[in-house]
């Protein structure tokens, strides 16, 4: 006896798209059986014509509770990924204080805890350099670390303390500790004195324009900060990912490494393979993100790299804020913070990719689900619908389409996802399973705050091959 049966179904696996229906039992899926097997279930879904995806692992995403309720907060943001077919969030460590101690961490898991819609990990800042707060938040059970090669953002510090290590030996100290720990750290890698000369520059000149952002931090910035991280990490052999890597350069940059031997991985993003520097003219300051948007050839070049394997995972930086925060920089582009809203579309444009013949499905359903959950030992308890894994699925409808508008939007940021608005997918998540539990389902939220599972990483298990 099941509690759930899925039938009908064309469900991805790590073998390829099967004909297999899903017996779940507990939240877990109890079985994978031959299609149109007889059993018992208490509720029976019929999948016919639709496919069964794991759930997306989104290893990239910031809500900032308690931060800023204003953008945002576990519930708003976690509805939004429930939404977007997106099961297990990583919750960044910005907020404020900055999730650099124990203490922090336990606020925040604790938060997470209550409000939460879909499943959640949480990293860890190790800018302290203090080991007992780095070994408490382990013990707590820290996704993995995040690291800025950046300064704070002006007027941040607070939100960004523990978190900013722009000079090399404190960078240096911290790869040594998070290295100890066997979990992964994730690291925004642009360099910092490179991106400070340019800015400054730029506003000598009295540029103020949209377009100056991006000539702020053009991808050399990007290039040499890869290079500076794993030169370092050489000797240190810290499990290192580079968060959302945005060009041609410092993908060649990385490529090298990884040809001398270098076990670092490396994300990119929606945002940097559906739209350019062209976007940020008709969207202004809602396309202002770190690193920027680029050029037609950069977006190439990325694909390229998640065809050849050079790019493992695809993630959001999910990143709210309001609309007041970005329309203050329509005449001056340096007085908002960067980042935009994406977890809504995470599964919908890298599936409208694939059914588009861009990349295959199984290729998607690693980008964006399997290999971000071996990379950060949770697999195969996330990432896959194997027997035995956690019942998060997306049961998707390649032949319906959707089409992006606010209204149907559940972040609280939803009014600053321009870079989406109209934009037309094929495909659609009909429904978001969680924990064996469906949570979304015909565009309704019937999940509730609470429903997430704090998620732990086993550092034995954490991946180096893709
Ligand atoms: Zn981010």
């Amino acid at each position: 006896m099941f509690d759930t049966v899925i039938t009908q179904g064309d469900v991805v696996t790590p073998n390829g798209v099967e004909a297999l229906d899903i017996a779940i039992r507990d939240g877990k899926i109890a079985a994978l059986l031959a299609r149109g097997t007889e059993v018992e279930a208490t509720e029976t879904i019929d999948a016919a014509g639709k496919m069964i995806l794991p759930g997306a692992v989104d290893i990239h995403f910031h809500c900032r509770a308690p931060a800023y309720p204003e953008r945002g907060d576990f519930a708003t943001e976690t509805r939004a990924a429930a939404a977007g077919g997106v099961t297990t969030i990583f919750e960044m460590p910005i907020s404020k204080p900055c999730c650099a101690t124990g203490d922090v961490f336990r606020m925040r898991k604790s938060l997470a805890e209550r409000d939460a819609y879909v499943n959640y990990g949480l990293y860890a800042a190790p800018g302290l350099l203090d080991p007992a707060e780095i070994e408490d938040m382990v013990s707590e059970g820290a996704i993995g670390f995040k690291i800025f090669m950046t300064e704070a953002p002006a007027g941040r510090d607070d939100e960004f303390e523990g978190l900013c290590l722009p000079d090399v030996p404190d960078l240096y100290q911290a790869l040594k500790l998070v290295a100890q720990t066997g979990l992964v750290c994730a690291v925004h890698a642009e360099n910092n004195p490179l991106l400070r000369w340019h800015t400054d520059q730029l506003k000598a000149a009295g540029r103020n324009d949209v377009a100056s952002h991006n000539e702020s931090r053009p991808p050399h910035v990007e290039a040499l900060a890869i290079a500076t991280l794993l030169t370092l990490n050489e000797t240190i052999g810290a499990n290192l990912h580079i968060a959302h890597l945005s060009a041609a350069e410092p993908l060649a940059v990385f490529r090298r490494f990884k040809r001398t031997g270098s076990t670092a991985s490396a994300e990119t993003c929606p945002h940097y393979l559906f739209f350019t520097e062209a976007d940020l003219e008709r969207v202004g300051p809602y396309a202002k993100i770190n690193p920027p948007l680029r050029q037609a050839s950069d977006q190439v070049a990325l694909w390229e790299g998640l065809a050849d394997g050079s790019l493992m995972a695809i993630t959001t930086d999910h990143s709210p804020f309001t609309v007041e925060e970005k329309e203050r920089a329509r005449t001056d582009i340096w007085r908002t913070p960067p980042g935009a809203p994406g977890v809504e579309e995470l599964v919908l444009g890298v599936m409208d990719a694939a059914l588009k013949g861009r990349l295959s499905v199984p290729q998607a359903v690693k980008l964006i689900s399997t290999n971000g959950a071996r990379r950060f030992g949770i697999y195969p308890q996330k990432g896959a619908i194997l027997a035995g894994s956690d019942a998060d699925l997306v049961i998707f409808d390649p032949a319906a389409t959707t089409t992006i508008h606010e209204d149907m939007l559940f972040s609280q940021a939803k009014a600053c996802d321009k870079l989406y608005q109209g934009m037309t997918f094929q495909g659609k998540i009909a429904q978001t399973i969680l924990n064996g539990k469906p949570i979304f389902k015909d565009g309704a939220l019937i999940g509730a705050a609470g429903d997430g599972q704090f998620v732990r990483p086993d550092p034995a298990r954490v991946s180096k091959e893709f």
